[in-house]
């Protein structure tokens, strides 16, 4: 039986860990929230991460942002990392969204203490997590991969090895940056459209058979009433939120900043993103409610 160690049991992290348990792993669990570690049925429970990451045979991590995965590996001042008292042994996947740098930079400390991790980001978002469909876009060294696999099996279905250490968040980073193009791109021609008398449904139509079919458009149309079971369907509620949205383009910011890329689509779609939060108080949304900001009156 395999046994895992499991960090940051949120809304992703809490039924990834349920997942391994039906999947036949013996799960050790920690949070620093308390209420989430009791939460996850059929693990043990621990009172700190450390204990978690004692004699077990993989560890993942699903942390908020990169200044979180550096201080759990690595540690800070006083408080001493994982790192330093896990056994080689042990692989380390962490499945968080986070900067390449922050990746790079944990997995070389971890390659030092003869530690091996991969950067693990998900996509999928809470229904992939729950129902074990999640996509894995994976960094790290190819034996490191192979390794993973049974585990990342139980909680997903597609697995990419997309290279070395950080790969997996570069790639992951741009898909999203992508997507956000993408969908400011198609509710901005959608709004066009119906400014000049179309039918939001009939443009569709056409636009998805056309040149301009994409992603967004074809299967999470952000127009209202054009398309059954989409946020935009049920007032952007459900689905991936604004506010990741915002956190995924400022990585896509801090990434271009560190290799001197010019980034100026996503720069604008990071800029529309944030207006339309402040504006539409729109955090909290599915993202495809960017509509609202080239359509205010469909706020209603
Ligand atoms: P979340 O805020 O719900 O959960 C994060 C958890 O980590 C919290 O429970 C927090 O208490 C815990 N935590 C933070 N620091 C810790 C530490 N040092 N030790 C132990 N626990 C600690 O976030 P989430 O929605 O589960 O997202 C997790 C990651 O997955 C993020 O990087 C996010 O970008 C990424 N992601 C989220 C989604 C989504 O739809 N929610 C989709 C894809 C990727």
């Amino acid at each position: 039986m395999t046994r895992v160690g499991f960090v940051g049991l949120g809304n992703m992290g809490g039924p990834m860990a349920a997942n391994l348990v039906s999947g036949g792993c013996e799960v050790k669990v920690f949070d620093l929230l308390p209420e989430l570690i009791n939460g996850v049925a059929g693990a043990s429970g621990c009172a700190s991460a450390a204990e978690a990451a004692q004699d077990v045979d993989v560890f993942v991590s699903m942390l908020p942002a990169g200044r979180h995965v550096r201080g759990l590996y690595v540690g800070d001042g006083d408080n001493p990392g994982l790192l330093s008292i896990m056994s080689p042994d042990t692989l380390i996947i962490d499945c968080s969204t986070i900067d390449p740098d922050s990746a790079r930079a944990v997995a070389e400390a971890a390659a030092a203490q003869g530690i091996a991790m991969i950067d693990a980001p998900v996509s999928g978002g809470t229904a992939g997590a729950q129902n074990g469909t999640l996509t894995f876009i994976v960094g790290g060294e190819p034996a490191a991969f192979e390794r993973a696999q049974a585990v990342l099996n139980i909680m997903g279905g597609n697995i990419f090895h997309a290279g070395g250490a950080g790969a997996g968040q570069v790639a992951k980073i741009c898909n999203n940056m992508m997507l956000a193009i993408l969908m400011t791109g198609t509710a901005e021609a959608l709004s066009l459209g119906v400014d000049n008398g179309l039918d939001p449904a009939v443009l569709s139509e056409i636009m998805k058979v056309s040149s301009g079919g994409n992603w967004a458009l074809n299967v999470y149309n952000p127009y209202p009433g054009v398309m059954p079971d989409v946020p935009s369907s049920r007032g952007y509620e459900g689905g991936f939120l604004v506010d990741l949205m915002r956190k995924d383009l400022g990585l896509a910011l801090q990434t271009a900043q560190s290799t001197e890329s010019a980034i100026p689509m996503g720069s604008l779609a990071q800029n529309l993103y944030e207006v339309h939060r402040q504006v539409n108080d729109a955090g909290r949304l599915d993202f495809s409610s960017i509509q609202w900001l080239f359509k205010p009156e469909l706020k209603g």
